[in-house]
This record gives structure tokens, C-alpha cells and sequence, in this order.
């Protein structure tokens, strides 16, 4: 990576090549300042990284994505969230650290990577050992997984689209799927699939890949797509996320689309396909009507009104 990859930003495969240092912004719409929307421990991920005493998130506005319908939109397209210097970046991190987290989680980190970079490197010359998460759209840059798995022990990440024309509807970038499978295929090689595998979260996973899914209403020909991708490409083994949380966002209502939750009957056929291609590391969802597992990041203190620690912590 050169010194300064903020000066001609090619750091997704957008490749705007602006310079965030003199403030020209590209897709992701974030400058070279770093700026995070919450920090803190996280209840509401797969038992996996959640264990008993919380994943440690750290949730980066901005994102190369922009998909209209993300749950996360007001930090995503809305850029909600302060300007960190790397000093305060790294004494925020240490004190989520010392709250027990079993990992660190980089949730929609790859526009930030070489803040990044140097905070993870810190950490290292410290010393301060404790697994941390790649939790991304899926939307990476292949050649740049090696770099992240150089200091990073999980990947997370989504695999939204099979179908290329919903990718362009949803984000204008139909070559999503390909760029997805690529990436996640160099994620596998390198880290494996998650280790340990234990849905109870008695043992929080330390090393390996899971891959997120979210249903989308309307499109479960999509979703039974990309099952079949990733079972083609991984076998039954590929640990998997398949979401029915998805609630309508206000650029649903801009695009005239997606502008419900999703039908149980949907969810069913995508979890019935599951079972039928014999996939044996799955978490599923219940479907719900709440829609507090919604964030609010305009609370950043608790985001997450809908996800507390067990013992009502
Ligand atoms: S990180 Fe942002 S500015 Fe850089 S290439 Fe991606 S979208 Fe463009």
C-alpha cells in the first residue's frame, strides 16, 4: 500500500482515485478524517462473535455500498458520527477492550482501512492480544484480502447479490456478484471457515469466515441464488448468517421498492432451500414483527435499543 492511500483513493473497487486528504469525496462520501458513529459492546450479532459478554463494535460512517435500503443508513449515506483523531481512536479501543469484549468488530471498515491499519498495528506493538472481525458489505476489493487478513483473524461478510441487475438497482454496480465471490473465496483461503463453531456462544469464534445474508421482500429468487453460489463454490460447510430482519428504510420509499418486511412464506423458501442443499452451520432468524433490532444511531450511546446482554446488562 503506498504511504498515503487517501491521496488518490482506490481503496474499493469503486476507484474514485479523489484525493480525501484535500477533502474531495468519493462514493463513500467520508474525507481522510476518521469518523466513527458508535464504539462499544454489542449484543445483537450471531451468538458466534457475541458470546456471553458482548462483541466489541466499532461502527465507521460512510460506505462504499450505498445500497438505498440499508438498515444502517444513517450512518452509511447519512454520515452520522464524529471526527476521531487516531490518538482518541486507539484510547476508545482500549477502553472497549477492557470491558471483556471477545473481539473487536470492524463494521464497515474498508474506506477506513489504513486508519485501520495503524490502529491494529498499534495494538500489536502493545501487545494487546484479542481476536477482531472484518464485518463487511462483500463488497472488497479481492487484492486488498490479503493485506486485511494480515491483521485481521475473521471475516464477515455479506454476500447481498447473485443476481447483477438487482446489484445495479440497489447499489449501480452490477459486477457485485462477482466481486463478492472473489473476495470471499481469497477471505476462505486464507482464514478458513469459522473456528470455533458454536451457535450456543459459550465459545466465541477466534478465526475463520461466516457469511451474511439478508432477505430481501420480494426477491427471494436472489436469495436462493446466492445460496446456490456459495454452495457450489464452498460446499455444505461455509458457515452462514441468512437474515429476515429487514425493515424498509426511507430510501425504499424514495426508489418505490422494497417498501415492506419481509412475508414469512418468503423467509420459509429461503430457509427451506437451505436445508435442502444440506448446509450444517446456519443461523437463522426468527421473523418479528419488532423493529427495534432497527438501530437508532441517533442515540450513539445505545444504538440498540433491541439487543441487550442476557442477564439484562
Ligand atoms: S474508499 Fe471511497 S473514495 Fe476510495 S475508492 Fe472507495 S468509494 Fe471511492
Amino acid at each position: 500500500m503506498s504511504p498515503d492511500p487517501y491521496q488518490n483513493c482506490r481503496l474499493c473497487p469503486r476507484d474514485c482515485g479523489v484525493n480525501r486528504c484535500e477533502g474531495e469525496l468519493g462514493v463513500c462520501g467520508e474525507s481522510s478524517e476518521i469518523r466513527i458513529s458508535h464504539i462499544g459492546p454489542h449484543f445483537g450479532e450471531e451468538p458466534s462473535f457475541t458470546g456471553t459478554s458482548g462483541s466489541g463494535t466499532i461502527f465507521f460512517s460512510g460506505c462504499s455500498s450505498r445500497c438505498f435500503f440499508c438498515q444502517n443508513h444513517q450512518i452509511s449515506t447519512g454520515h452520522q458520527g464524529k471526527v476521531y483523531t487516531p490518538e482518541l481512536f486507539m484510547t476508545e479501543v482500549k477502553e472497549l477492550i477492557e470491558r471483556k469484549v471477545h473481539n473487536l468488530n470492524f463494521v464497515t471498515p474498508d474506506h477506513f482501512w489504513p486508519h485501520l491499519r495503524e490502529l491494529c498495528l498499534g495494538l500489536r506493538e502493545q501487545e494487546i492480544l484479542i481476536p477482531s472481525v472484518f464485518n463487511c458489505s462483500g463488497y472488497q476489493k479481492p487484492g486488498m484480502v490479503l493485506e486485511y487478513s494480515e491483521f485481521v483473524d475473521m471475516f464477515m461478510p455479506d454476500m447481498k447479490f447473485a443476481d447483477g441487475k438487482l446489484a445495479g438497482f440497489c447499489m449501480n454496480d452490477r459486477d457485485y456478484p462477482e466481486i463478492a465471490m472473489e473476495a470471499i473465496r481469497r477471505m476462505v483461503k486464507t482464514k478458513g471457515f469459522l473456528d470455533p463453531w458454536d451457535p450456543t456462544g459459550r465459545h466465541a469464534a477466534k478465526r475463520g469466515v461466516l457469511v451474511r445474508h439478508l432477505v430481501l421482500p420480494g426477491y427471494v429468487e436472489n436469495s436462493l441464488k446466492v445460496l446456490d453460489l456459495l454452495y457450489h463454490e464452498f460446499g455444505p460447510g461455509i458457515p452462514l448468517s441468512v437474515m429476515s430482519q429487514f425493515r424498509p428504510v426511507r430510501g425504499c420509499s424514495e426508489k418505490h421498492a422494497m417498501t415492506r418486511s419481509l412475508f414469512p412464506e418468503e423467509y420459509d423458501r429461503v430457509i427451506e432451500h437451505v436445508e435442502r442443499l444440506g448446509f450444517e452451520k446456519v443461523y437463522t432468524q426468527v421473523l418479528s414483527e419488532r423493529t427495534d433490532y432497527l438501530p437508532d444511531f441517533n442515540d450513539p450511546e445505545d444504538p440498540f435499543p433491541g439487543h441487550k446482554k442476557k442477564d439484562g446488562g
